[in-house]
Parts: structure tokens; C-alpha cells; sequence
């Protein structure tokens, strides 16, 4: 029998599911994991990502003033233990997800959703303000006007150097918030200096001159992790197919100061690593499945025993297995016919559910051939090693002057990350590559840029 519309007008549908006992087993052993993981059980339900800008701040990983420096000395009046006490009404979440990683708060009486991490950060230090009151107030405004909060808040801070530079008499000031919501409002119906902000801080450095502290990467503003104390994810946000995003970057920052103490300076193995987590989460995200089940990938033993021999072991030898790393990479993913017990279900998940014969090494195959084909178009609309970039404020002033290691190296990581994924010097996948990936065919398909724009 046909099912019923719902109230939203459409028609509910179930997922079919293959092999459902099976599913079920495996789904129970899963939550238990992600509920005894201290990631996925502790932190993210109880401060949700706000619960991040107090490790970034200790590991000199929180942009401030607009990406100037890595620690913001009033961080702890907008930090998620702050926003929990006070702030935080209720836990929210996806329907039946374990986590529950999100935060309901008040706002002007009523109940909103609460500020994430980047928006914490970037509107926190990033403008030298303190006000989580007024910070809680302007996500709510964001999220009604459909505006992304990480880059109204960084196009803003780039403003507010340029108008102290005397490059841009905008009349914004760091720290001087009592108009910030007037700015998203002129932003959203393009009015006055709105207009300008409206198209990005990239745009914005074009015409008023700034572009080594206009902080993005393709035109897209970074996350609230400041990269020259998280080098892996400064590789990962200038090589990310869709500008300077955290996620599509790799997100090393999870093993360089949030949950591990990987050598946040080191570039060793860090391109090897940025590649195969780049396709790992490419693989969650195109089957569906939540990033934030990834965070569980890292064993809780060694998460829980930060001071372990074992975990300090860990930490010390990860740079220098990139090698390995390499290797396993260029393994064809066929060999690599299993799963991962316990810490990565969503391989197995996923064939449970669909009945494919998905594996691993199938389902790394996946993410790395949609990130390759990402690439490849992207490459066709002329994207190439040039555009792979930082403004020079993160590659070429040390965060901590006088101290050289706290900056991106970035030309460095971007050959070895090329060689690892086997893309030219000029950061194009060759047509081995291609071929390898099946992915040569598509060339067939000779949709130009100037095709697609029709
Ligand atoms: S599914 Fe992911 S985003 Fe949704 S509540 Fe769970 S952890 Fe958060």
C-alpha cells in the first residue's frame, strides 16, 4: 500500500536495507563504541565543537585579529565551557544519533541553535570581542539571513585590518562590535559598505589593496584553526578542492593539538596523511554518513592516556611513517579485501545496508576517486598550483617572531602531497592516475568551462 503524505507535503519513504539483523548488530556495537569513545561520548556531547577553543587556545591554534596570532587572552569568556554554563539550555541532534553534538540557547527568548566552534572563534578573537552574548545573537541573525558564519566573520576582520591600515575607511574597528548587525543585514540587501563585503575578503583585497593578511584559500575564508600552528591542515586548506575548508583540507588538526599531540610544526608524513584522511571523509560524506563518527577513528586508548608512553610514542613517530604511508597508498586498494573492526564501521555499514561489496579498500577507493574527480574538474576550469595558496601572512611571517618552524611551509608539502596523489608539479592528475581510478573515460565528456556556463 502506498504510504501517506506527510505533513512536509512529501511522501515518507523507509531506506531498504539489506541485510537488516545484520545492520542492527553492528549498529549496536557501534553506539556502545561511540558512546565509550572520550571524542564522541564525552566532549562532543557535552560542549559540542565550542568545547575546542580551549584546547586551540593552548596549542597557539586560535585565530585572533584576523589570523595575526594563534591565542586570544580573553578566550575563556567565549569558550564552550562558558557557553555551556551559562548559555546552554538544551542538547540537540540528528534523530537517533548517539552524539548529539549540537546546542540549543536562548536568544531574545526564544530558543535557537547554538554558536559552533568557528563561529565562536572567528567572532570571538578573531575581532577582539568578548561578548558571547552578542556572539549567540549574531549566529542566530546569520542563520536567518542564510549567511555563512565563518566567512561574514573573517571577510569582517580582513575589513576591520584594512580600515586600521588606512587602506579602507569602512569605519569597522577591532573590538567595537555595536554595529556588527546592522553589517550582516547591509551584507544580505547589498547596501553601503555591505555591498563590498558581500563579495568576500578575496574581492575585497583586489580593491582596496591587503591580500598578504586577506585570509582564504580559492576565495574561501579558512576555518577558526590558525594553520601555522597546525601545518598539516594549512597543506590541507590551500590544496582543498573547494577552497580553504577544514573539512574537504583533511582536518589534521584532529591529530595535531585537538585530540593528539602530533607535532603541530613538523612537515614530515603530514602531506601523506592530509591525502588519506581527505579520502576517507570524502568517503563518509558521499555515503551519508556524519564526520563526526570519524573522530572515533583514533583509538580511545591512546586519546585517554594522553601522558602514556604508548601515546607519547605515538605522537613521536607519526611525521616519520609518511613513507609507509606512501606505500600503502600507491597499494592497490583491491589487497585491501576487509574491514576495520571496532574504530571504522562505516565500511561495513555501508554493504550491510546497500549489499555491494564494499571493503576498506573499496571504500577509500571511493572517496579517493570523487576527491581526484573533484580535482580533475576543477582543473579543467584552470585551477592549478598557483591557486593551491595562503595568503603570505601564513607562509611567510612566523606566527611567533622570531621562530621560523611557525609558519606554513607550504610550496614543500605541495610537492610531496602532488607525488603522494600523483598529480603533476603543477598539480594536475595524470592520466596514470586517471586511468588507475577509471576515471580516464570521462575525458570524453569534453564539457568546457565556457559550456558549462552557457
Ligand atoms: S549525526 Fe553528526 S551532526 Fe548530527 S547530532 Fe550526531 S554528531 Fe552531530
Amino acid at each position: 500500500m502506498e504510504k501517506p503524505e506527510s505533513n512536509y507535503g512529501f511522501r515518507e519513504q523507509t531506506v531498504p536495507v539489506k541485510e537488516k539483523e545484520k545492520l542492527d548488530k553492528l549498529n549496536r556495537k557501534w553506539f556502545k563504541y561511540l558512546k565509550s569513545h572520550p571524542l564522541t561520548g564525552d566532549q562532543l556531547p557535552r560542549l559540542g565543537t565550542a568545547g575546542l577553543v580551549s584546547t586551540m587556545q593552548m596549542r597557539g591554534q586560535l585565530s585572533t585579529k584576523n589570523y595575526k596570532y594563534g591565542t586570544y587572552e580573553d578566550y575563556e569568556k567565549v569558550s564552550g565551557e562558558y557557553l555551556a554554563e551559562e548559555y546552554n539550555i538544551v542538547n540537540k541532534g540528528c534523530l537517533s544519533c548517539p552524539i548529539k553534538c549540537a546546542r540549543t540557547v536562548m536568544v531574545d527568548g526564544k530558543p535557537v541553535k547554538g554558536p559552533e566552534l568557528e563561529t565562536l572563534g572567528l567572532l570571538g578573537g578573531g575581532i577582539l570581542n568578548n561578548n558571547l552574548e552578542a556572539i549567540l545573537k549574531w549566529n542566530y541573525e546569520l542563520d536567518e539571513l542564510g549567511m555563512d558564519t565563518i566567512s561574514s566573520a573573517s571577510t569582517l576582520a580582513f575589513a576591520m585590518e584594512a580600515h586600521e591600515k588606512g587602506l579602507w575607511d569602512n569605519g569597522l574597528t577591532f573590538g567595537s562590535t555595536e554595529e556588527i548587525s546592522k553589517v550582516w543585514d547591509d551584507i544580505a540587501y547589498r547596501k553601503g559598505i555591505g555591498d563590498d563585503l558581500a563579495n568576500g575578503s578575496r574581492w575585497c583585497s583586489e580593491k582596496y589593496g591587503g591580500k598578504e593578511f586577506a585570509v582564504h584559500s580559492k576565495g574561501l575564508e579558512l576555518a577558526a584553526y590558525e594553520p601555522r600552528r597546525t601545518v598539516g591542515l594549512g597543506l590541507g586548506y590551500a590544496v582543498s578542492n573547494r577552497g580553504g575548508c577544514h573539512l574537504n583540507g583533511g582536518y589534521m588538526v584532529l591529530v595535531e593539538g585537538l585530540s593528539l599531540a602530533v607535532d603541530q610544526q613538523n612537515p614530515h608524513g603530514k602531506a601523506d596523511f592530509t591525502m588519506i584522511f581527505q579520502d576517507l571523509m570524502e568517503g563518509v560524506s558521499s555515503c551519508g554518513q556524519c564526520l563526526f563518527t570519524t573522530y572515533a577513528f583514533l583509538p580511545s586508548l591512546i586519546i585517554s592516556h594522553p601522558q602514556s608512553w604508548y601515546t607519547k610514542a605515538f605522537c613521536k613517530i607519526v611525521p616519520y611513517i609518511g613513507f609507509v604511508l606512501r606505500i600503502i597508498n600507491k597499494l592497490p586498494t583491491g589487497i585491501m579485501h576487509f574491514h576495520i573492526p571496532v574504530i571504522f564501521n562505516q565500511s561495513k555499514a555501508l554493504k550491510l545496508i546497500t549489499g555491494m561489496p564494499v571493503t576498506f579498500g573499496s571504500f577509500i577507493k571511493a572517496g579517493r576517486r570523487g576527491y581526484t574527480l573533484e580535482r580533475h574538474i576543477n582543473t579543467r576550469f584552470g585551477i592549478r598550483r598557483k591557486d593551491d595558496s595562503l595568503p603570505k601572512r601564513l607562509t611567510d611571517d612566523p606566527q611567533i617572531p622570531g621562530n621560523e618552524k611557525t609558519k606554513v611551509p607550504l610550496e614543500w608539502m605541495k610537492n610531496v602531497y602532488y607525488s603522494a596523489r600523483g598529480w603533476s608539479r603543477d598539480g594536475v592528475p595524470t592520466p596514470k592516475t586517471l586511468r588507475r581510478l577509471n576515471l580516464d573515460k570521462l575525458d570524453s565528456y569534453k564539457v568546457t568551462c565556457e559550456e558549462f556556463k552557457k
